[in-house]
Order: structure tokens, then C-alpha cells, then sequence
């Protein structure tokens, strides 16, 4: 055991607790009380904290104000009755944000946060220090499933901080080594002539566990699987982040970490929303959160197992409150249960972002995973990006897998493309690599144009 670990546990913490009245281990304590309940006392549990947040909602927000007669007759269970109120996509959040704002809160005196906003405008949102503190509780109870405690040193393999100078991003390193136990390594500079560096950081940091964005852990497995090193130290898991994790990644990651890969799912604007447990299954934090998932065009509710558009209302989230945020991605809930014992509810799936869906000629949608299934099949190509600009406009970037490649695969490629799409022009262009986002991820597909004609799914 690290002693800056044991430090951070038993020192660091009770003194937080003590002078800065933070309470993240106060709520992990609750939230582990809950997974030991029943499914129907969490669902219980889950109810009167939705009830307590409409009654809220609509008397103390402009947004939901018009609500309020009803809410007072209302004889419906709350899950019914948030039925009644509007979707709310990223657009109209960004538009109406200050309606959102519960009377008579000052802004300055709550934590500002906003979305990269690498595919589109940023959205700003605030929250309170409560909130944050629920996410973090919710991430240490994931991290706790697979050993992970919190003090255990961790390096993280991220996209650099945003909007800090030099002197606040030196400060911020100071605080992640010092206080947090976390090294950090910039996903921006992970290259090939770097990788023994890189790697040498590590073993000298001897982390317990990983934690980055799925497309930069792959990329640095993949680096030193071609090189047939290791890390060579023994981690508790890699945690994967900010990002779908595909089964291709997640099989290199395991390979190259000799670790587990531990899937977090949660969004800036979203909260940490789910987390893996050991049997492989996504469990949402019900205490935090309710989801619903629903058709992307009509909002129509969908039956567990059915892949939709999620909904996340934050149930603690009362200084700006958004009911039925629509986060981007396309999920679909399941009604089992999972062997682990955990009672938290299960996600079946996580498609990935509604930005990865594409829209056919012909009308139908073809998520993104489609077109990396295929390459994945292929032996020629090392990896791809493909972006609809246009439904029927096509680009197409491919990285050649230099000794493998077959020039019959690229008409095989263009040929499913085009029995998915319908006969869409397709742009293709080789290049040496796929640069990373703004915001270091790493993304394969692409739709700039709306999912359906003159509405756009934001
Ligand atoms: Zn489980």
C-alpha cells in the first residue's frame, strides 16, 4: 500500500470533510447503503427524490413554472407526470439557459461547467458543489466494485485542460500529483518516438489503475503491442472513459495492460451515469439519476432493450435543474438483473453518440459501429474515419495498414458503404494518421447534417 495513498485516505479526506465540509464520502456511503437494497426500495428510493426535485422544478424555475397548476392536481406517480414535459435537447438548453436558473441564485456563488463542444457549440450549465460531489461519490462506488480505493495513485491519459495558462496548469499538475495521487499524461503526446518516455512515467509512477478516454488507451496499447512491451507493474484495472468503448478496443487494452478494462459512462453535462461491474455489466447510478430512453424523431418512451435517444434527469441537480436532457447518445435500458449482486439498474447497450448515426438514402439510420465493424473484418486498413457531410456526400479517410493492404478491400468497403447508405457519393483520401478532436478523442464517424430534413437532433 502507497503511503500518499494511505495519507490521502485517512488523513486528507477527514480533513476536507472537516474544514471544506465536502461530503463525497458521506454520499459513497450512501449510495453503497443503496446497492444493498432491493431493486423495488431503490426504485422507491428513486421516486420520492423525482418527486421532490418536480415540486422544485416547477415552482422555483421559469422553465417549468407553467407546470405547476398541474402539478398540484396531479394524482400521477412523478415518473408519469415528468411524461408530460418536453424533451429538452442541447439546442434549447443553450438558447433559454438563464429559464433554467432557479429564482433568486446567485451564479457566481455555484461551479460554472460547460461541454468541450468539439462537434458544435459548448453548452454552459451550473451546477452546485452538492452535485459535483454526488458524481465523484458515484465514481469512487464504481471504482470500489474492482478494488479501487480512493488515495490509490492513478495516471490519467487526457486531453489537456482547457483554458489554463501556464502558471494555473502547472498548479493543476502540482494538485492531481499532490492531492489527488494522479499523474497526468497528455493524450496529445503520446506518439511513437515518445513511447519508452511515456512508459517509463508510468513504472515510476507505479499507478494502481488507468483511467482515459477508450480511443487514447488504444492508441498507446496498440503502440506497445507492435513493440511487444508491457508495463511490466500489476494494475487493479484501465479505466475507460469519455468515450464507446468498442470490443476491438477493449481487447487490445486487456492485451497490452495485462488488466481489466472498466467501462465509467458519463458526460460533462450528464454526471457520471453508469459504471461496470466486475461480471462486465453497466449498472446506472438510479440515486443520481433517471433515465429514459425514447425515439430520437416521435419521443415516444421505448421498452427496455430497445436502442433510443437517452434522457438524463440529475436528481440532485436543484440550482438548474434540466428534466429529460437529451446527452446525445443512443441507449437502450434492460429489465434484468445482474448476477454481482449489485441492485442498481442494468444498461443494455451503449451505441454511442446520436452524432455517429448516419441517415440513409433511403431514410433508415446506420450507426456508426456498422462502418467500423466492417474495417475491423478488413486486414488492409489500420484505422478510418468516415463523415457525412451531406446525406448523400461521403468523405472517407483511410490509414493503410502498410504490409497487409489489398486494394480489392477498398471497393469491398465502398460497396457495404454504399448497401447502407444507398448510393451516396464517397470522397476517399489516404492519410498517414487520424489527428484527435479538439478535445483529444479520437472519432471514427461523423454526421454533420441533420438526422432528419430541416430538424436537427441536438
Ligand atoms: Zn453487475
Amino acid at each position: 500500500m502507497s503511503v500518499k495513498g494511505f495519507l490521502i485516505r485517512h488523513v486528507q479526506w477527514p480533513l476536507m470533510e472537516r474544514l471544506k465540509e465536502n461530503r463525497t464520502r458521506h454520499y459513497l456511503r450512501e449510495l453503497q447503503d443503496a446497492q444493498d437494497t432491493s431493486p423495488p426500495q431503490l426504485i422507491e428510493r428513486q421516486r420520492e427524490k423525482l418527486k421532490r426535485l418536480l415540486r422544485h422544478a416547477v415552482h422555483n424555475v421559469p422553465a417549468y413554472a407553467s407546470f405547476a397548476a398541474e402539478w398540484e392536481v396531479s394524482r400521477v406517480p412523478p415518473e408519469h407526470f415528468l411524461q408530460r414535459i418536453p424533451v429538452l435537447s442541447k439546442a434549447h438548453f443553450r438558447r433559454h439557459a438563464n429559464e433554467y436558473l432557479t429564482k433568486g441564485i446567485d451564479p457566481t456563488k455555484l461551479i460554472g461547467n460547460r461541454t468541450g463542444g468539439s462537434t458544435g457549440e459548448p453548452t454552459r450549465f451550473y451546477l452546485d458543489r452538492r452535485a459535483v460531489e454526488r458524481y465523484e461519490a458515484a465514481r469512487w462506488l464504481g471504482l470500489s466494485w474492482h478494488g479501487i480505493q480512493i488515495g490509490d495513485p492513478c495516471v490519467m491519459i487526457w486531453g489537456s485542460p482547457l483554458e489554463l495558462n501556464q502558471h494555473q496548469a502547472r498548479q493543476y499538475r502540482w494538485k492531481e500529483r499532490w492531492l489527488k495521487n494522479r499523474l497526468l499524461l497528455s493524450a496529445y503526446e503520446l506518439d511513437e518516438r515518445r513511447l519508452d518516455t511515456q512508459l517509463a512515467l508510468i513504472r515510476r509512477f507505479r499507478p494502481a489503475y488507468l483511467y482515459g478516454y477508450a480511443s487514447a488507451l488504444y492508441m498507446l496499447a496498440e503502440m506497445m503491442l507492435a513493440r511487444g512491451w508491457t508495463v511490466g507493474i500489476p494494475l487493479k484495472g484501465v479505466v475507460s472513459t469519455a468515450e464507446s468503448l468498442h470490443e476491438h478496443q477493449r481487447k487490445k487494452i486487456t492485451e497490452a495492460f495485462e488488466a481489466p478494462v472498466i467501462n465509467e459512462y458519463g458526460a460533462r453535462d450528464g454526471g457520471i451515469i453508469a459504471y461496470q461491474c466486475p461480471r462486465g455489466r453497466m449498472h446506472a447510478f438510479s440515486e443520481n439519476c433517471y433515465l429514459e430512453v425514447v425515439d430520437p424523431i416521435t419521443n415516444l418512451p421505448l421498452y427496455p432493450g430497445e436502442s433510443g435517444a437517452l434522457l438524463v434527469t440529475d436528481l440532485h441537480n436543484t440550482v438548474m435543474p434540466r428534466l429529460r436532457y437529451q446527452l446525445g447518445d443512443v441507449v437502450a435500458l434492460s429489465s434484468q438483473t445482474c448476477s454481482c449482486g449489485i441492485s442498481y439498474p442494468l444498461l443494455e447497450t451503449i451505441d454511442g453518440r446520436e452524432d455517429d448515426m448516419f441517415i440513409s438514402q433511403s431514410g433508415k439510420y446506420v450507426h456508426g459501429h456498422y462502418f467500423n465493424h466492417i474495417v475491423r473484418n478488413m486486414e488492409s486498413f489500420r484505422t478510418f474515419q468516415i463523415i457525412q457531410h451531406e446525406p448523400q456526400y461521403i468523405s472517407l479517410k483511410l490509414v493503410k495498414e502498410p504490409d497487409r493492404f489489398q486494394p480489392a478491400d477498398v471497393n469491398r468497403l465502398l460497396a457495404a458503404i454504399r448497401s447502407a447508405l444507398g448510393e451516396v457519393s464517397v470522397q476517399v483520401t489516404y492519410v498517414d494518421q487520424i489527428a484527435p478532436t479538439g478535445s483529444g478523442k479520437f472519432r471514427y464517424a461523423i454526421r454533420e447534417c441533420p438526422l432528419t430534413s430541416g430538424q436537427a437532433l441536438e
